[in-house]
């Protein structure tokens, strides 16, 4: 049944963003599917979610680094649908490399897009959802790296310590307007990010002794994104089998 709330999810294609899509299909959500190049995963998954739970789904591509294209294609979503309920900024990269061989690229990609996209893709969004005057919720994902940092993740652990601090900040300046802001942190999981290697390494600092599944930290946004989480905000709910 349509609880006629739209939720749009950043980086939706594959991984945990399709697992968040899928679980807030089957909660009722109309949704605003996002992803930079897979676009035939994409329609895919919204056929799929079309004809398991006749959800409706917008499709948008961008590239949550570049700000000018987020902005335009953001705009335009807007002026077409108005203000969504829900947002998941899901989508993130890694360019691991031990500090003292870590190329400048490396660092400034994964800023500009796990941190960058924070403001990137929420600012376009923020105004019209205060001005809807509405009950909303803003989900980020962070990293179990970004709350206790890892090796060979410099930049990947700046940037997602960087999303927490950004997300209890808007958290402050929107709680209020009855709009929450939450970080979510996965540990380890089973997703194209992890290759079999940092797998089997990370493994041994988890003591649940697995990898998590994707839909495991779906269940976790699903409740976050539900009136039943009405009162949570600016905090940062970790799903990582003991980790920290
Ligand atoms: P995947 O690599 O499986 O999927 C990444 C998604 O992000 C894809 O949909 C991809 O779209 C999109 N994306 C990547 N870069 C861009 C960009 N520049 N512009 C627009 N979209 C982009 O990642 P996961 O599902 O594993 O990770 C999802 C989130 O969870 C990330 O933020 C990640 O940092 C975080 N996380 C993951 C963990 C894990 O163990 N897997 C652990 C902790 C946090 P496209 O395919 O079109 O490029």
């Amino acid at each position: 049944m349509s609880l006629n709330k739209t939720v749009l999810i950043t980086g939706a294609s594959r991984g945990i963003g399709s697992a968040i899509a899928y679980k807030l299909a089957a909660d009722g959500y109309d949704l605003a599917l996002h992803c930079r190049s897979s676009v035939d995963e994409l329609k895919a998954l919204a056929d799929s979610l079309q004809k398991e739970f006749n959800t409706k789904s917008h499709l948008l591509r961008f590239d949550i680094s570049n700000r000018s294209q987020t902005k335009e294609v953001l705009e335009e979503y807007l002026l077409e649908n108005g203000a969504p309920y829900g947002v998941v900024c899901n989508a993130g990269v890694t360019a691991d490399n031990a500090f003292p061989a870590m190329l400048a690229d490396e660092w400034d990609s994964v800023l500009d897009t796990n941190l960058g996209s924070f403001y990137n893709v929420l600012h376009p969004l923020v105004m019209p959802m205060v001005s809807a005057r509405k009950p909303g919720r803003i989900i980020t994902m962070s990293s179990v790296s970004g709350v206790m940092g890892n090796r060979g993740q410099v930049n990947y652990s700046a940037s997602k310590a960087g999303i927490i601090g950004a997300t209890k900040a808007l958290a402050l300046e929107l709680a209020k307007r009855n709009i929450t802001v939450n970080c979510v942190a996965p540990g380890l999981i089973e997703t194209d990010m992890v290759s079999q290697e940092i797998a089997e390494a990370a493994l041994k600092g988890v003591p649940a002794q697995r990898m998590g599944k994707p839909e495991e930290v779906a269940a976790t946004v699903s409740f976050l994104m539900s009136e039943g989480a009405a009162y949570i905000t600016r905090q940062v709910i970790s799903v990582n089998g003991g980790m920290i």
